[in-house]
Order: C-alpha cells, then sequence, then structure tokens
C-alpha cells in the first residue's frame, strides 16, 4: 500500500522562514495528485520532505502505513524526478537508470537489464541505451530521467516540475505521455508544478499552495468551477477570471462597471454570509456572453483590443473606465472602439467576501478543508 499522508506537516528555514504551516493532506495509494502555486509558496518543500532531502520541522509524513519523519531517502522506496533531471553524464543512459537500482537493492543482472529494458521501451528510448546524456535532446533525457524513477519500481513517484525545460509542444506531448504511464503502473504519484494549466490537465486532485498554507484540495473540475477562495480564483485558469468590487444593495450587485441583480436566493445568502460590505464578483471570460441592450442585466461595455487566438477571441471590454475580458469563440467581426452589450449567468458567477477571500457561493465546503471547522461552513 502506498498512501501518502501529511499531518499538520511544518518547515521552518533558518528558525523564522516558515516554508510550510499545518499542512494536512491524504493521497490515495494510486492517486496522480499535483501540487500547484506560485513561487515560493512551498511546493518543493513538501516535495522533499516526503523525498527525506529535507527536514521535517513538525507534524508527520507517513508513506504506506509507516511514518517517514526519520526514515533516510533511500529507504521511502519512493523515486524522484528532477526539473535539470540529474543525470550522470559520464554514464550511458543504460548505466544511468540501473545505477540507483544496483545500490538499493540485491536483484541479479539480468532483472536489472530486464526492467531497464523495459522502461526503455515504455519510454521510447530504447534505441538510446548505449549514448550519453550530452548527445541526446532535453525530450530524450526527460525520458531517461522518467525511466530511471520507473526502473526503481517505487511506491511513489515525485516529479519536481519535471517538463519544465521542455518547449511548449513537447511539454504538451510529455504531459499526455506521464498521464499515459501513471495509468499503467497505477504508482502514487506526487507532482510539482507552478503551472495551473499542466495540473489541470494532468491530475486526479490538485493541492493549491499559498504562502506555506493550502487553499483548495480538488479534482480538476472542483477547484475551476467551485474555486473556494480569491486567491484560487485568480490562480486557476487563463484568462484569468474578472473580478469586480461590488456591494449588495437590495437584490443587486452594484458596482463601478454595472448594477446586476440577482435572485432572491442569491442575494438571502450573500446577506446570510457576508463579513463586511466589501463583495467581490468573479466571472470567467468564457461565461461572459452577448445580450440585447434591453435584456435584463445587460452590461454596456466597449470593445478596447479584440485578441483573435485561433478560432478563440479575447476581447478587452471596458464599461465605466473598469476593464474586463470576454472570451468567445468563432468568428466576430467587431472594430476597436466599438460598443457592445454583454451580460452574465447569475449561476457561472462567484461572490467573494473581500475581508475573508472566502467564495460565498460555494455549497460543498469540503472542496475547501480549511473551512471545515467555521461557523460560516456549517451553516451550508
Ligand atoms: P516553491 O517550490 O513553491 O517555489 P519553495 O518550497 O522552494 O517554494 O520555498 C518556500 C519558501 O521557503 C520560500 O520562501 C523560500 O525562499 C524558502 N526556502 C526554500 N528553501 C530554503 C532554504 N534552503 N533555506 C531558507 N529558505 C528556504
Amino acid at each position: 500500500m502506498s498512501e501518502v499522508r501529511f499531518k499538520s506537516v511544518k518547515k521552518v528555514y533558518d528558525d523564522d522562514i516558515v516554508a510550510v504551516d499545518n499542512f494536512n493532506l491524504d493521497i490515495e495509494d494510486g492517486e496522480f495528485v499535483t501540487i500547484v502555486g506560485p513561487s515560493g509558496s512551498g511546493k518543493s518543500t513538501l516535495l522533499r520532505m516526503l523525498a527525506g532531502l529535507e527536514d521535517i520541522s513538525g507534524g508527520e509524513v507517513t508513506i504506506g502505513d509507516k511514518a517517514v519523519n526519520d526514515v533516510p531517502a533511500q529507504d521511502r522506496d519512493v523515486a524522484m524526478v528532477f526539473q535539470n533531471y540529474a543525470l550522470y553524464p559520464h554514464m550511458t543512459v543504460r548505466k544511468n537508470m540501473s545505477y540507483g537500482l544496483r545500490l538499493t537493492s540485491d536483484l541479479s543482472e539480468e532483472e536489472i537489464n530486464k526492467r531497464v529494458e523495459e522502461a526503455a521501451e515504455m519510454m521510447g528510448i530504447e534505441d538510446q541505451l548505449d549514448k550519453k546524456p550530452a548527445s541526446l535532446s532535453g525530450g530524450q533525457q526527460q525520458r531517461v530521467a522518467t525511466g530511471r524513477a520507473i526502473v526503481r519500481d517505487p511506491a511513489v513517484f515525485l516529479m519536481d516540475e519535471p517538463l519544465s525545460n521542455l518547449d511548449a509542444k513537447l511539454r504538451a506531448h510529455m504531459r499526455i505521455e506521464l498521464q499515459r504511464i501513471q495509468d499503467d503502473l497505477e504508482t502514487t504519484t506526487v507532482y510539482v508544478t507552478h503551472d495551473q494549466e499542466e495540473a489541470l490537465t494532468m491530475s486526479d486532485r490538485v493541492v493549491i499552495l499559498d504562502q506555506g498554507e493550502l487553499q483548495q484540495v480538488g479534482t480538476p473540475a472542483e477547484v475551476f468551477d467551485k474555486p473556494a477562495n480569491l486567491f484560487v480564483a485568480d490562480f486557476i485558469g487563463s484568462p484569468a477570471m474578472n473580478f469586480f468590487d461590488v456591494e449588495l444593495v437590495g437584490d443587486r450587485l452594484e458596482g463601478e462597471a454595472f448594477s446586476y441583480e440577482v435572485s432572491s436566493k442569491v442575494a438571502d445568502r450573500v446577506r446570510d454570509r457576508k463579513t463586511s460590505d466589501e463583495l467581490v464578483l468573479g466571472i470567467r471570460p468564457e461565461h461572459i456572453q452577448f445580450a440585447d441592450s434591453n435584456s435584463v442585466n445587460a452590461i454596456e461595455a466597449t470593445l478596447d483590443v479584440h485578441e483573435p487566438v485561433g478560432d478563440d477571441n479575447y476581447f478587452y471590454l471596458r464599461a465605466n473606465d473598469v476593464e474586463f475580458t470576454m472570451r468567445i469563440m468563432g468568428d466576430h467581426i467587431y472594430d476597436e472602439g466599438d460598443d457592445l452589450t454583454v451580460t452574465f449567468n447569475e449561476e457561472k458567477m462567484h461572490i467573494f467576501d473581500r475581508k475573508t477571500g472566502e467564495n460565498i457561493m460555494i455549497e460543498d465546503t469540503t472542496a475547501n478543508p480549511k473551512s471545515d471547522s467555521t461557523p460560516a461552513a456549517q451553516q451550508s
């Protein structure tokens, strides 16, 4: 069994730099979990504590049923793939792939060779086994590094930004390959990236970190459709969600750009849960549509810039000096400077409390472990 569990894990560097604080997470056997967050949010620190490359300042990390805080890295049965691949330049691919196994197991030469050849075939590098890393492309080196982890047949794969040195096309291709391999091997995988798109496309579940604190854990669909707070809403999705400062007046959300009438159900919920009058309305660019100027909740806006992206269009709009982005598929012939009327559905809208950052509209607070014990969460 290779579940991974973080219980109240903390990491403090140099006595006062809190890199990770009170981090709790259960990863199921065979699950592919991605830890995502901006630079400095503590992602690598978490992975390195799991790998045994960094001491744990507080709490407990378990792999399978065993606490590993005091278990040396080589005895944790994990295999790590690094961003820079960390291949030995003087060794052939075959040696690079077999070296770790030779050190940590008592497998026969024959068995080691068999495993190397199977992993090389899986990674499509069976023709490269006698070459040195310097003669391989970046993509091939990445495959060797992954192949080396596969050969170990570990309880857990740990991957630290393994695709970030590849060009965009190869990266997209390798994302699919890594998922295929993980599906085949069913090895528990903890993957770290700063790239939210990578996190959304590859993982069973996404873990979002900011400043060493867990912001939300959920499936890609949950964190995209039900962001727990402003940080997650802003971080996940590209182009980013639009945010408008608003106040609730009667059943209307009043802001600089528009006044939007919500249903009484939504208005009641907002009144119940808001901690102050400062609210933020969030709407994703793809959830804004064209409307008739006399329709309910019509928003009059000017097209500042039209950016066509293949079949997709980004419209940079302005309503009463408030800028926002609309994303719409198909051919749309408008001139910059044109006046457009747009709107959006209440179901696609998010309302955040500016003071707490929490998404007031979320019904299911299990998506946000931080909310479990707050009175606001218990009301829903
Ligand atoms: P990420 O992987 O999300 O970019 P890190 O885990 O590398 O973030 O870093 C989290 C925080 O810990 C940052 O503030 C970083 O500066 C700090 N940090 C990381 N490693 C060390 C270290 N060896 N010594 C001191 N501070 C560190």
